[in-house]
């Protein structure tokens, strides 16, 4: 298969929704056909999200790119990112931003992402194991900061991570579908934009849903 011409051919069709240039140079540029399963990889250029094993799955790229246009990354931030998953998201953080943490709940996904991330050279990502507290506190503050998985509500815990005048994209909702949030961290209030409807694993934790 010609994953090249599959690329360009989605990023043509993503162009239609995406106006920053950055965003889809990027898409671009990256395999994802590395960061999906074998036996799905001629599917990698389809619009849709995809399993990655372990009932976790890889975002839709419209979804994905939409969630990092709202990050509006100059290449400065320090950017936090929860539900590293596959990796593919992490990657296009990492040639958009200065530095990117990336934590994940479970550990045989972090190593996969890890291992794949080194081996595409990308050396300012950090995947880390997820801890007790939502997100990485240790490396707080973050310019920018996206959730990959669903949210009851807006975690106390993350947006103490944020810096102000920091972006966080988050998808808020019930356990099967939610509305994706933009929250631009203020002074004193915080603005949230809806940025449209959309369908996340959940987020598992303190303030977030128990396993299944
Ligand atoms: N961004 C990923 C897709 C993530 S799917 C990609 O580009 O492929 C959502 C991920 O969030 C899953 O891998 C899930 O294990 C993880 N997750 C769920 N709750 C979490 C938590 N509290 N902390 C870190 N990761 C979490």
């Amino acid at each position: 298969m010609d994953f090249a011409a599959a690329r360009a051919s989605l990023v043509g069709h993503l162009s239609t929704e995406i106006k920053d240039k950055r965003v889809l140079a990027v898409i671009s540029r990256i395999p994802r056909e590395l960061f999906v399963l074998p036996e799905l990889q001629h599917l990698a250029y389809e619009d849709e999200p995809l399993p990655i094993g372990l009932d976790q799955t890889i975002s839709q790229p419209l979804i994905i790119a939409l969630m990092t246009e709202a990050l509006e990354l100059s290449g400065e931030e320090k950017v936090l990112e929860i539900g590293t998953g596959s990796g593919y998201q992490a990657a296009i953080l990492a040639e958009l931003a200065r530095q990117v943490i990336t934590v994940e709940r479970l550990p045989a996904l972090a190593k996969s992402a890890q291992k794949i991330l080194a081996s595409l050279g990308y050396t300012n990502v950090e995947v880390h194991q997820a801890g007790e507290t939502l997100g990485w506190p240790a490396q707080a503050p973050y310019q920018a900061i996206m959730v990959t998985a669903a949210a009851p509500e807006v975690p106390t815990d993350l947006l103490a991570q944020l810096a102000i005048g920091g972006r966080m994209v988050i998808p808020v909702g019930s356990r099967y579908v939610q509305d994706l949030y933009k929250i631009t961290r203020g002074k004193k209030k915080n603005k949230i934009k809806n940025l449209g409807g959309c369908r996340f694993v959940a987020l598992i934790g303190k303030d977030a849903w128990e396993e299944d």
